[in-house]
């Protein structure tokens, strides 16, 4: 049996990349991997690994979980070195906990090669630091996209000081606006939309809670830094925001310090 290397493919520039990952890359008879992996990576794949396209296209799936898995004990019982290679870091947002579960459960022996999360990169693209000492000691990677609701969010552990970091937005910024604003975030509260981060087409879009609603569209993948780090004028803002709305320090979902 061989062994499966669920690897970090990083945000996008290749130059992201590990050392360790490009190395097994380059030596890996097959890769399975996400359709987020960035052109410029999978081209660092040597020329006689099979190479397969696992991964989402346009929202269509490719193929379901439990068939990547099936493919991925297939492999490990086949080659010598499999490669699964996922977008950003592959323990975060990235089912990488149910491929580890089926690759236990079928003995196949596997190590995880991390890579940067998109919240990172994107953190670099805007010039940002998440947990600015100024105005931030705690940083929150979440989604929405994980229940209807929105239930996922546990509101109760955001404070003043948290940095969020929403992955997959989804269509509407006005939904993800309203969320934010009925989970009692300030409207006056920074965020910035950081489209393709560390990628050629990279964007950027400086806002907050209240314009968000109106934002038009950046393309996917985008993610969002909300916080009071979510700006470029942080100290000013860390002084002013929270003090000059007092009667939201009561909001009840949050605690606020
Ligand atoms: N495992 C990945 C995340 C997979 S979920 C990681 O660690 O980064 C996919 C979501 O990640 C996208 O919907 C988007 O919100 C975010 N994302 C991935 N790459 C991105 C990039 N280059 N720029 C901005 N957001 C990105």
């Amino acid at each position: 049996m061989g062994k499966v290397y669920l690897i970090g493919a990083g945000p996008g520039d290749p130059e992201l990349l590990t050392l360790k990952a490009a190395r097994l890359l380059a030596g890996a008879d097959v890769v399975l991997h996400d359709s987020l992996v960035s052109r410029e990576v999978l081209a660092l794949i040597g020329a006689r690994a099979k190479t397969v396209d696992v991964g989402k296209r346009a929202g269509q799936k490719l193929l379901a979980q439990d068939e990547i898995n099936a493919l991925l004990i297939f492999y490990a019982e086949s080659s010598e070195v499999v490669v699964r290679l996922k977008g950003g870091d592959p323990s975060i947002f990235g089912r990488a906990g149910e491929e580890i579960a089926a690759l236990r459960k079928a003995g196949a022996s596997y190590e995880i090669v991390p890579g940067i999360t998109a919240a990172l990169g994107a953190a670099a693209a805007a010039g940002i630091s998440l947990t600015d000492r100024r105005a931030a000691s705690q940083v929150l990677f979440t989604t929405f996209s994980r229940g209807a609701d929105g239930s996922a969010m546990d509101w109760g552990c955001v404070t003043a000081t948290t940095t969020l970091v929403l992955y997959m937005p989804g269509a509407e910024y006005s939904e993800v606006s309203q969320r934010l604003r009925e989970g009692g975030l300030p409207v006056e509260l920074p965020c910035v939309i950081v489209s393709g981060a560390t990628s050629a087409q990279q964007q950027v879009r400086w806002s907050n809670i209240g314009r968000l609603a109106t934002e038009e569209k950046l393309p996917a993948p985008a993610l969002l830094i909300v916080g009071r780090v979510a700006s470029r004028q942080v100290a000013e803002i860390s002084e002013t925001l929270w003090s000059k709305h007092p009667e939201e320090r009561i909001v009840p979902q949050v605690k606020l310090i």
